[in-house]
């Protein structure tokens, strides 16, 4: 029988086990269900949905609202499900045989199995001694640039000035991932540029993990090559309706951005006075350094109390490290006082 040409180990390498627990803070999803009066406006529109047509293909109305809220036209927005599926797009269209993409450890590890499934070399380079990434850093020889600002899974920024960067480098092309920009409270310049496609998504700040709705705001032209090649009517008449209704809703749906962020500077106080090593974070997650505790086995011990975390203990360039989400500020209590417990 002939087999998959895919190595099946890329597809398992990644994912987060789906458990069972009473306190999930291992994906960095939303806490909290989106809000009543917005999944009835969803039900009311999705009544009014002729279902036996095929979806608007271009799905225009959506990438033009969506373009209305970051100051551009439809023609520079491309909508996908979920960012992943929009990362892989992009590699389909801008990696590929022959082609390589630089990452920086760590990073989103979805971005080299990505890098394999579309036969793109992945060619991985570091940080600074602080960390960051600095243009010295960013391979010159490579097609792509990948960054993820601000990174999973550290949480923490890249420097501003490399938004300069794509300018200096005509000849490569940047994807930027923003998943987690509603929760970088810097106000900068957005990344830009003919060569750059900056990536976002409806799963974090918009409490919309489900949806899966993702999207690039970039150059009229790369739009045009990621439409090249995506299947037709790729996103479903359900999925626009109901993002078009989250963007409506859009001050509701984000309302928790804030009680994340002041929760997240909370947490990593407490950490810290555990002695562990919270990283900084302008995410919805915390990458902890446990320090003289093996991360595996702490991860195991609160799995036991039903509260599922990310071990990350694996990942290239993390070391010793737990990852996790900010939850309510009930959950996030109870988190803390099950790893005060553990550690003693
Ligand atoms: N990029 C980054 C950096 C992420 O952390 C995630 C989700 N964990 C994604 C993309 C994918 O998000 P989604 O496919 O839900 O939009």
């Amino acid at each position: 029988m002939l087999g998959p040409s895919q190595p099946h180990v890329l597809a398992t390498s990644y994912h987060s086990p789906q458990l069972e627990v009473d306190l999930k803070l291992n994906t960095n999803e939303s806490p909290l269900t989106p809000p009543e009066g917005f999944l009835r406006e969803v039900a009311n529109q999705i009544r009014r949905s002729s279902l036996n047509r095929y979806p608007d293909r271009q799905a225009m109305e959506l990438r033009t609202r969506l373009g209305e809220l970051h100051g551009v036209g439809a023609e520079a927005v491309f909508v996908g499900n979920g960012s992943n599926e929009v990362l892989q797009t992009i590699f389909l269209a801008y990696g590929g045989p022959g082609r390589s993409a630089w990452v920086a450890q760590p990073t989103y590890g979805m971005y080299a199995q990505i890098g394999a499934t579309t036969r793109t070399e992945v060619v991985s380079g570091g940080r600074n001694q602080h960390g960051e990434l600095t243009a010295d850093t960013i391979a010159s020889d490579v097609s792509m640039v990948v960054i993820c600002d601000p990174n999973n899974p550290t949480g923490m920024v890249e420097p501003v000035e490399l938004r300069s960067l794509p300018s200096m480098r005509s000849d490569q092309f940047f994807l930027v991932d923003r998943a987690y920009h509603d929760f970088d409270q810097r106000e900068i310049p957005e990344w830009g540029g003919e060569n750059v496609a900056v990536v976002r998504t409806f799963s974090k700040a918009f409490s919309l993990a489900g949806l899966r709705l993702g999207y690039v705001i970039a150059d009229p032209a790369v739009i045009d090559a990621l439409y090249g090649i995506v299947l037709p009517y790729h996103l479903s008449a359900l999925t626009q309706v109901v993002a078009l209704t989250a963007l409506d809703w859009r001050q509701e749906l984000q309302a928790m951005v804030g009680v994340v962020i002041v929760e997240r500077e909370a947490m990593i106080s407490r950490l810290a006075s555990m002695g562990l090593s919270p990283y900084p974070s302008a995410t919805n997650f915390i990458l902890v350094d446990m320090g003289v505790h093996d991360a595996h086995e702490l991860w195991q011990l609160l799995l036991e109390r039903s509260i599922l975390v990310r071990d990350a203990s694996q990942w290239p360039g993390v070391g010793n490290g737990l990852r996790i989400t900010i939850g309510t500020p009930e959950e996030n209590a109870r988190l803390l006082s099950a790893l005060e417990e553990v550690l003693s």
